[in-house]
């Protein structure tokens, strides 16, 4: 099975994924704003500047706890833009398989389709932060 989403669907979901990542980008930015650390400043001035390109990464070394939750999301949405720009947006890292429009809809940044996610979801629950 080939990729269902329609050139439209992808275009409205990039608008979404690029959406949140300029909101998420803010809340960020904000985060180093208040931190004490010269770096977070410094950073925080290059957040707009640097556009969606593995900013997360260059954050994430100043383990700043307050931003770890957006920073999660933000290199979630990275990704996604990026599988975009790859051509495997919504497609199943698990089984190659299309991930559903309406699945898609509801989370933009959906690395597995349904039936792979539960199967996820079962077997690493447990394991708390299990690193993908
Ligand atoms: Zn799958």
């Amino acid at each position: 099975m080939t990729n269902l989403l329609s050139k439209e669907e992808k275009t409205a979901l990039e608008g979404v994924l690029r959406q949140r990542l300029a909101a998420l980008m803010e809340e960020v930015r904000q985060d180093l704003l208040k931190s004490d650390d010269d770096r977070a400043a410094m950073l925080a001035d290059r957040v707009r500047d640097v556009g969606d390109e593995s900013m997360a990464d260059l954050i994430v070394d100043l383990d700043l706890a307050d931003t770890d939750r957006d920073l999660q999301e933000l290199k979630d949405v990275e990704a996604a833009l990026m599988r975009m720009r790859l051509g495997t947006y919504g497609i199943c890292m698990h089984c190659g398989g299309p991930i559903q429009v309406e699945r898609l809809a509801a989370y933009p940044t959906a690395k597995r389709c349904q039936p792979c996610q539960a199967m996820h979801e079962k077997t690493h629950v447990q394991q708390g932060h299990a690193s993908l």
